[in-house]
């Protein structure tokens, strides 16, 4: 497991010395935001189906290193577009490990009316500002159509030999 991890790391070039990274835009959290979900590594549990996806990468600070014990938040809708609104189906949380890695074995979000295939996620820092934002598919028709969709939330994707893996690494602010 720990190779086919490593095989998905796809750290962006350092760049010169003080120029920072830019900060991963932030969108709407939507109206779909539970609070409290649970611990929850592997949305992939009894009365979930959909096309797998390990959606995996790091959360890096403005100086391009690594943040371990990131708060990450993520909530998305089935494969049949509903969120769970009773339990914590495709709603769970996680923090980044020791070198900011997250991992997160999910399913391809189901589309609902007015928005195009998307993941949510809230990410924080030990006192840390909060950052909510969405993460995109390419090659979905509606991207073009949805206001919220922006080319620089798209996920990386690349076939693995179970799943689709997706990555995406983000960018934070630190607290004070
Ligand atoms: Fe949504």
């Amino acid at each position: 497991m720990s190779g086919e991890k490593g095989q998905s790391l796809v750290l962006e070039p350092t760049p010169p010395a003080g120029e920072p990274f830019v900060p991963t835009p932030e969108e709407t959290a939507g109206p779909f935001f539970r609070p409290n979900s649970p611990a929850k590594n592997n949305f992939r549990e009894a009365g979930v189906s959909g096309a797998p996806v390990r959606l995996t990468g790091f959360v890096l600070d403005r100086k391009g290193d690594p943040v371990s014990g990131v708060l990450l938040d993520f909530w998305h809708a089935d494969d049949r577009g509903e969120y769970d609104f009773k339990g914590y189906r495709c709603r769970g949380h996680q923090f980044s490990d020791a070198r900011g890695e997250y991992v997160l074995e999910t399913i391809v979000p189901g589309l609902y009316p007015g928005r195009t295939r998307h993941y949510h996620v809230r990410l924080q820092a030990a006192d840390g500002p909060i950052l909510s934002t969405q993460l995109y598919f390419s090659g979905e028709a509606r991207n073009a159509t949805d206001s919220l969709f922006r080319p620089d939330l798209l996920l990386k994707l690349r076939r693995g030999a179970a799943s689709v893996v997706a990555t995406f690494n983000f960018v934070i602010e630190l607290g004070a």
